[in-house]
């Protein structure tokens, strides 16, 4: 059942009112393996449709980017910043001699006014941790700033780039607050082969129309799910992050039932999308991979799904930051970037990563330092999904500053 069949049914059956029977879809593998290689848009690479995403992984861990490896996962997904170029020094030393066999990609934070010859540099690092001469698709990382993909530096780079066999295609990531509009801009102009996005169940208006009369709040980034699609129709490669909405596996636990679990349903959710065409996830252990591909050639929603993530929804909703939607822009008197605040609280207190949270954070400048001597008047009623931003950017920075 297709997601478009599945809403009506629900419909039709009067479904919708509530939360469906717990999950029935068929249980995961004890062993999971990818399932599926789609074609990632004009790029021509075929890459599993559940990738590796190193942002948390640490050193000495080769053993389990091996062990992705082995399982059939070919695209590892890095940075230059990921621990500080840790990241890409194990993924260099897990697959080395592998190089053949595996679809490279990793990033930059390449600014608006940054040079070529700084961003040939960093690249240069790049390859050498990566033990490798080139890399296959090349980001822009986190790009909140359309300056940055507007920069003609950026554009001589990559053509530079590209034309020395450094790199084969070019991309760009967000999840922020201006995602839509710098996506626009790429897009338009035809300068990316590949986007990765954040997008899950959670930032998706087609995902709350079953569940409209139980929530308080709806959805309002109707132009996600339409960037996507202008992407896919142009030939951009489209790889989703950020797919479990916060990530906070445990607390579904106990309703998790037949070997099915909450992670594939969001997984399933991502790639009932035709528009998308995989996703990336970090790993941090080997339970992980076999949970998580446990979803791996799905392209349809499996009946359950919506229950669980109906109940995550229910669960969690009143404190996840949808970060692109971005409604709370400008409401902060003081500069607080409070859609990027919200997301290194995310990784805080739902990922349970506070190394990584930390660093992320160190990268806003001053945060949400002026929080803690502000009284929460001036952003109070900012966010239109109901979160109370005051109460929760003031305690991030107490955490992570
Ligand atoms: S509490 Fe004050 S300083 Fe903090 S985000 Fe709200 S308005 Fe800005
Ligand atoms: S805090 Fe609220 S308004 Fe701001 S980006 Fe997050 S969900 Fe949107």
């Amino acid at each position: 059942m297709d997601r478009r069949s599945f809403l009506k049914t629900s419909a039709v059956t009067g479904a919708s009112a509530g939360l469906l029977p717990l999950h029935q879809a068929a249980a995961s593998p004890t062993r999971g393996e990818i399932q599926s290689y789609p074609t990632l848009g004009r790029t021509g690479l075929k890459i599993a449709d559940i990738s590796f995403g190193s942002g948390r992984l640490n050193a000495g861990e080769e053993a389990l980017v091996l062990d992705a490896f082995d399982r059939g996962i070919n695209y590892f997904d890095t940075a230059e910043m990921y621990s500080e170029g840790v990241a890409e020094t194990v993924i260099g030393n897990a697959l080395r001699g592998k190089r053949d066999q595996i679809v490279l990609a990793s990033k930059i934070v390449a600014r608006a006014r940054d040079s070529k010859a700084s961003m040939m540099e960093i690249l240069n690092g790049s390859l050498k941790r990566l033990r490798t001469d080139y890399i296959d698709i090349y980001f822009n990382h986190a790009v909140n700033d359309v300056g940055r993909m507007k920069n003609p530096e950026w554009g001589e780079f990559v053509e530079r780039a590209k034309e020395q066999g450094k790199i084969g295609y070019v991309g760009m990531s967000g999840h922020a607050g201006r995602l839509i509009q710098c996506l626009d801009y790429s897009i338009e102009h035809d300068i990316v082969d590949v986007i990765l996005v954040g997008y899950n169940f959670g930032q998706d208006p087609a995902f709350y129309e079953r569940f409209t009369s139980g929530f308080d709040f709806v959805a309002k980034q109707p132009d996600l799910p339409r960037a996507i699609a202008d992407a896919k129709q142009k030939g951009i490669g489209v790889i989703a992050m950020k797919t479990l909405m916060g990530a906070r596996l445990n607390d579904m636990r106990p309703y998790e039932s037949g070997g099915a679990t909450y992670a594939q349903a969001a997984f399933r959710w991502v790639l009932s999308n035709p528009n998308v065409d995989a996703l990336i996830i970090s790993m941090t252990n080997h339970e992980d991979i076999d949970e998580y591909l446990g979803a791996s050639g799905s392209t349809e929603v499996a009946a359950g799904d919506f229950a669980l993530l109906g109940r995550y929804a229910h669960t969690n909703g009143a404190s996840y930051c949808r970060h692109a939607c971005n409604d709370c822009e400008g409401a902060c008197p003081y500069g607080v970037p409070i859609a990027d605040v919200m997301r290194t609280r995310m990784y805080a207190t739902d990922y349970e990563d506070l190394p990584f949270a930390k660093r992320e954070y160190a990268m806003l400048g001053a945060g949400a330092g002026a929080c803690l001597s502000c009284d929460g008047q001036p952003c109070q009623d900012s966010c239109s999904h109901g979160l109370d931003v005051s109460q929760l950017c003031g305690p991030t920075h107490q955490l992570l500053a």
